[in-house]
């Protein structure tokens, strides 16, 4: 055992190896007590401590030592503590991580002859908590004095998140004793788990041509229709291919530049346009099978040419043809390899527009290098129901193109290589997660009777593609609080007509709940770069021309969507909100306002409300000015986080900063929610934690009654509702605003939601 205390800051990166060396090596392990013990030597060694150790619960609630490097072997079994004792008792007690240099002052410490560590003056210990529960502790301890660096103590608990997953994980796979199952994988891979459910499938790279097959047929929509769409289709790809021919110039050069190009040259050639022509008019064929055929004609005659430049020409003009049918609207998205299950899309970023394009009929999974829970990449995988695993390191250069992998977008766990044991665990884990949405909703039967406990509560929907209209329907959404029209927008390959926005929102309104419907106008810009609008080289998108910002520099845009959504309001007789996003300043309000009024009079119409967003903190010092200028209030506590705490929400290497629990956030919140109803407001929350059981009764208990959540979470929101004991509230509104941390924050809240539906931890 060696005696260190290290002087020299550490790196970042030791704290990233040492998390995906530990996932790697438990991966490797057969049995919970193998991982544990990998888990406790790679700590200890790689960070130089002279103890590490993991207690785990029992079934009394007393911390037992499961596994240690540097204490006795001898006592792993053996040493038993009631959390009422000793430091790690305290960790799990208060479910509060606790580092000291000078263990042995501490009033709670205690001495274990057992373990012989007399001689340990500093120690560290975090909480292993899995669904809202302390399921046991991770210790670190070292014989010198040793104050631990802050970057350590938040690496240690990154960890401990991780080892508590692997734990369960390890626990329902592998259980010790005789007859162990081999190693279940190849290779375990952890990130963010950002959207829920398993996939199963093999990789694929994004970047992979997904179009050389002939596109899913379609019916002819008449020869002029197909005609057009061809013509706006080629603009659109040869804008595209402009923008980024251009980018790749400014950064690479020239010559690498030149293959787009090339591209561009072959959608505008007369000869292509014709043959396309030929196949519209004398085939009646549609667009998608009109250019895929004409290509193909193309194709033939070079490939007969022989020589290799010329099929080197082939190869280009089909490139060029995977742009032109992208833009026709055909799924991008790699094609699903040979074999069993669907595609899981590998890639190292993903947009928000490439996301949007994607067929979730073929891509089973998406995991990415990069990312967050509240990018918008994942808020759109949620959307479409794939499942989601982000910010793994080093993803790209650790899995193989068609290797197979299940993905686990609740844990953020990714299997290379699964044995059947695994796929076996997770169906199982199917069928219970079912179960655990039956016990919600029995809980929420059996309560409903006796009326919402909390007054006054509204449950409303946040939905960005259509198909969620239904899903908030069904879950029994009071209305939409949030339509996202620019998921819309990131789905088309040229700025949509008014038509055709007109019977986008129609069809929207036809599926929507009863009640109102908040539509937010074009949220672009920042991280949602739509292809076909003009580019912009922002050093800092995030606090450049986005949301609002972006609407009304494009003049043309922002009347157009005004327009086609008082225009279907009024053919579908809907209560119709429009929301404007990112609000910093009076005039955009008015300015939405005039093209609110200028729409509806020429519509014959009365104007449909105004809505801001509070997303920027300086609209809470200017609520007078901006208040007479919107009919309702609507919280965006994604953004308001991320402006507030000036955190990127997208930026996985500062996510431990990010928190919708931070004392600041919170404080925000109430002192607005309390100003607002000097003014007789009532506003609405729309972002992310509306939807989390924490979150929601965070929100609850500073006063918010109007919650608008993913159509998934209204059930479990609304039996929170009718469990929650309105008379505590304020209790516990005190209770929050006190806690000095976003970890205490959320300790409060864990108990409190552990007290009155503690199921919907489990959920
Ligand atoms: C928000 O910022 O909280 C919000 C609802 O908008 P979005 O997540 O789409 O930015
Ligand atoms: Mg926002």
């Amino acid at each position: 055992m060696t005696t260190s205390e290290p002087v020299a800051p550490r790196e970042e990166g030791l704290y990233l190896l040492l998390l995906k060396d530990t996932a790697d090596a438990v991966a490797g392990t057969a049995s919970l007590d193998e991982a544990l013990a990998a888990t406790v030597d790679l700590v200890a060694e790689r960070l130089g401590f002279d103890v590490c150790s993991v207690y785990l619960t029992d079934e009394r609630g007393d911390l037992v030592l499961a596994a240690t490097h540097g204490l006795r072997p001898e006592a792993v079994g053996q040493v038993r503590m009631p959390q009422s004792e000793g430091l790690t008792g305290l960790v799990a007690e208060g479910e509060q991580a606790l580092f000291t240099s000078r263990a042995d002052e501490h009033p709670r410490f205690k001495f274990f002859p057992e373990t012989g560590e007399e001689r340990f003056r500093s120690f560290g210990g975090v909480p292993l908590v899995r669904r809202g529960r302390c399921v046991g502790v991770l210790t670190v301890q070292t014989v010198r004095e040793y104050r631990f660096p802050a970057n350590e103590v938040v690496a240690l608990q990154t960890l401990a998140g991780q080892v508590v997953s692997l734990i369960d994980v390890k626990r329902r796979l592998a259980p010790s004793g005789p007859g162990r199952p081999a190693t279940p994988a190849r290779g375990l891979l952890v990130g963010l788990g950002t959207s829920p459910g398993v996939g199963l499938g093999r990789v694929a790279a994004l970047g992979v041509d997904p179009l050389r097959a002939p596109p899913t047929p379609r019916p002819f929509a008449g020869e002029a229709e197909e005609l057009l769409r061809f013509a706006r289709a080629r603009d659109a790809a040869v804008r595209e291919l402009e923008v980024f021919a251009a980018q790749i110039e400014a950064e690479h050069g020239a010559a690498a530049a030149a293959i787009f190009r090339v591209h561009e040259e072959l959608l505008r050639d007369p000869d292509l346009e014709a043959r396309v022509r030929a196949r519209v008019v004398e085939h009646a064929e549609p667009a998608e099978q009109a250019v895929y055929q004409a290509v193909e004609e193309v194709v033939a005659i070079l490939s007969g040419a022989g020589p290799a430049k010329v099929r080197e020409k082939a190869d280009d003009f089909r490139d060029a043809r995977a742009q032109l049918l992208r833009a026709l609207g055909v799924a991008a998205g790699p094609a699903a390899p040979d074999g069993d299950g669907g595609v899981v899309l590998l890639a190292e970023v993903l947009t928000p527009a490439q996301t949007a394009h994607l067929d979730p009929a073929r891509v089973v999974a998406i995991v990415t290098q990069h990312g967050s829970e509240t990018s918008h990449a994942s808020i759109l995988a949620r959307s479409l129901g794939i499942p989601a695993v982000v910010a793994i390191p080093d993803l790209v250069a650790s899995v193989a193109e068609g290797e197979r992998l299940l993905v686990d977008g609740d844990n953020g766990f990714v299997f290379q290589d699964p044995a059947p044991q695994i796929e076996a665990e997770y169906r199982r884990r199917g069928e219970a997660a079912r179960a655990a949405a039956r016990v919600v909703a029995a809980e929420l039967a059996a309560r409903a009777p006796a009326g919402p406990l909390v007054a006054g509560v509204e449950l409303l929907a946040n939905v960005g593609l259509p198909h969620e209209l239904g899903a908030a329907r069904e879950h029994g959404a009071a209305g939409i609080g949030l339509l996202r029209t620019e998921f819309f927008f990131l789905q088309q390959h040229a700025w949509p007509t008014v038509k055709e926005q007109v019977a986008f929102y129609r069809r929207a309104l036809q599926a929507a709940p009863r009640g109102p419907v908040v539509v937010r106008l074009l949220d672009a810009g920042g991280d949602k770069t739509l292809p076909y609008a003009p580019a912009h080289d922002e050093p800092n998108p995030i606090l450049g021309l986005r949301s609002v910002r972006f609407l009304l520099s494009q003049p043309e845009v922002a009347r157009a969507q005004v327009e086609a959504l008082v225009e279907a309001a009024a053919l579908e007789q809907a209560d119709v909100r429009v929301l404007v996003p990112l609000v910093t300043a009076g005039w955009e309000l008015r300015a939405v306002r005039e093209l609110l009024e200028e729409a509806s009079a020429a519509r014959g119409v009365p104007p449909r409300p105004l809505g801001m967003m509070v997303e920027a903190p300086s609209v809470l010092y200017q609520l007078e000015h901006l208040l007479p200028l919107a009919d309702f209030v609507s919280l965006g506590t994604n953004d308001l986080t991320q402006y507030l705490l000036a955190v990127d929400r997208d930026n996985e290497l500062v996510r431990q900063y990010y928190s919708p629990y931070h004392p600041a956030v919170l404080r925000a919140l109430d002192w607005l929610r309390t100003r607002l109803a000097t003014e007789g407001r009532r506003p609405s929350v729309c972002g992310e934690m509306a939807g989390d059981p924490l979150g929601a009764l965070a929100l609850l208990a500073l006063g918010y009654r109007t919650l608008s959540v993913r159509p998934r979470a209204v059930l479990p929101t609304r039996c929170l509702v009718h469990c929650v004991d309105e008379a505590a509230l304020p209790a516990l509104r005190a209770e929050v605003l006190a806690a000095p941390t976003p970890a205490d924050v959320e300790r409060v809240l864990r108990r409190a939601l552990r007290q009155a539906a503690p199921f919907l931890l489990e959920a």
